[in-house]
């Protein structure tokens, strides 16, 4: 076991691959439906949406896919990110677990998600897409896809939920900086958002929402703009496997290898970025590492939602997909880690977890800002609220270890910094920050909107 601190790669150590978990998993895939028909979903339709080198990688079954060397080339600004040791936590809270942490918050934008929006940039710029849109919830996603598209010199619209717009300027600001266009969303720039506005002005909107109306922009624009998305689909997934096959050689340098390894889901991509190589590890080669993830108890959709055929938006035009669901109407409460805050979650992490290859577990806002504050002291890095999730329960682990006097090695994915969340820390300092009850009712009622498919698709 090694007594350093911080575990680095080289430039060379970079991965040339993303690990594709569709071609290890032990469950089949789902169907992926036409929202209008009902039926399988063709390539002719997600082509309005995506180049076709998306649309492949979507469907592949390939382990490995090569990550293009103009990719590379841009990962090199941040990339391979740091493996930390947090042993000042460890000391903090007195356990005899090991504590490791992947630092994703050192991307220039503070997250993990430039490890999709650069790819997804380049295959678009490669098919000759000169515009995109997207859709942003507090703005970690639009920033990644701003830097991004401004790299490839393709334009950008993002449709900013409406709440965050008004009460998070300086990501707004972030991705203006970047080029962007950024519009409020609910917005009157496309049929939903005036529908929507019609009916009630003061609408704040949701991430659903906002996928409606970047989704509509794409799909009328005939052909001349492509839609992005951040996190659910499989190839989204896909990109982030770079954390988790930096992390099994960074766990390698440090001597020792994760009894459980945990990440923060809102639609599932950092958890995946990490888990799938260790699962992939569990599955080829005989390991035993418990993969676990972690949701707010606001938005429990996997602890708490349906394994059920659900639309991916709240407008009904993304296409239905097998996830674990709180609805597609459903609409969570304002908690601060606001990327974690979608009614879905992507459909390989929900087979796996149906299938029991996964664990997941759902944590209250307030305990979740108490361990964010704790490893704030302790190692200096203050978290996304999304990230701190993770770190709850990575505490928790730890503190069991103590209880049960195990030794036991913890990894989670610090999947972005908190700096321009301080409004949400602010609340926490202040003592304001209140726990959502499950929302049990507003779920049900939800619960009743699902569409109803064959069931052998
Ligand atoms: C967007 C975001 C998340 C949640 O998205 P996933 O796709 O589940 O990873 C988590 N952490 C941070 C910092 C984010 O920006």
């Amino acid at each position: 076991m090694s007594d350093q601190t911080r575990f680095t790669l080289n430039e060379t150590d970079l991965p040339k691959n993303w690990y594709n978990v569709m071609a290890d998993s032990p469950v089949p895939p789902t169907a992926v439906l036409n929202p209008i028909t009902r039926e399988p979903i063709t390539p002719e339709f997600l082509s309005v949406l995506f180049p076709m080198e998306i649309i492949r990688q979507e469907v592949s079954t390939e382990r490995y896919i090569q990550i293009p060397e103009e990719v590379r080339e841009i990962y090199k600004l941040y990339r391979p990110t740091p493996l930390v040791r947090a042993r000042r936590l460890e000391k903090a809270l007195g356990t005899p677990a090991h504590i490791y942490f992947k630092n994703e918050s050192v991307s220039p934008v503070g997250s993990h998600k430039p490890n999709t929006a650069i790819p997804q940039a380049f295959y678009n710029k490669a098919a000759g897409t000169k515009a995109m849109t997207t859709e942003t919830g507090a703005g970690q996603w639009g920033a990644s896809l701003a830097m991004a598209c401004n790299f490839f010199g393709i334009d950008l619209e993002v449709y900013m939920v409406k709440i965050s717009y008004n009460q998070k300027p300086y990501r707004r600001i972030f991705m203006q900086t970047y080029g962007a266009q950024v519009f409020a969303s609910p917005s009157e720039r496309t049929d939903y958002g005036r529908s929507l506005l019609a009916r009630d002005p003061g609408n704040n909107g949701s991430l659903g929402i906002a996928i409606s109306e970047a989704v509509e922009v794409a799909a009328a624009s005939g052909g001349a703009k492509k839609y992005s998305l951040g996190s659910v689909l499989n190839h989204v997934l896909m990109h982030q496997t770079v954390i988790g096959e930096e992390a099994i050689k960074q766990m390698d340098l440090a001597g020792e290898y994760p009894d459980v390894v945990i990440g923060c889901v809102g639609g599932g991509s950092n958890f995946a970025g990490i888990a799938y190589p260790f699962l992939r590890q569990n599955l080829k080669d005989g390991q035993r590492t418990r993969l676990l993830a972690v949701e707010p108890t606001a938005t429990p959709s996997l602890t708490k939602g349906t394994y059920a055929f659900d639309y991916g938006d709240t407008a009904q035009m993304a296409p239905i997909v097998k996830m674990h669901t709180l609805g597609h109407t459903f609409m969570p409460a304002g908690i601060h880690a606001g990327g974690l805050r979608y009614h879905g979650m992507a459909p390989s992490v929900s087979a796996l977890y149906h299938a029991g290859y996964i664990e997941a577990v759902a944590v209250p806002q307030v305990g979740t800002f108490d361990a964010a504050l704790q490893f704030t002291r302790a190692e200096g890095i203050l978290p996304a609220p999304e990230s701190a999730h993770a770190i709850r329960v990575a505490i928790d682990e730890a503190l069991d270890a103590k209880a049960k006097g195990e030794k036991r090695v913890i990894l989670f994915n610090l999947s972005g910094h908190g700096h321009f969340d301080m409004t949400a820390y602010q609340s926490y300092l202040n003592g304001e920050l209140v726990d959502y009850e499950y929302p049990a009712h507003a779920i049900e009622e939800a619960m009743k909107d699902l569409p109803h498919v064959a069931v052998d698709v």
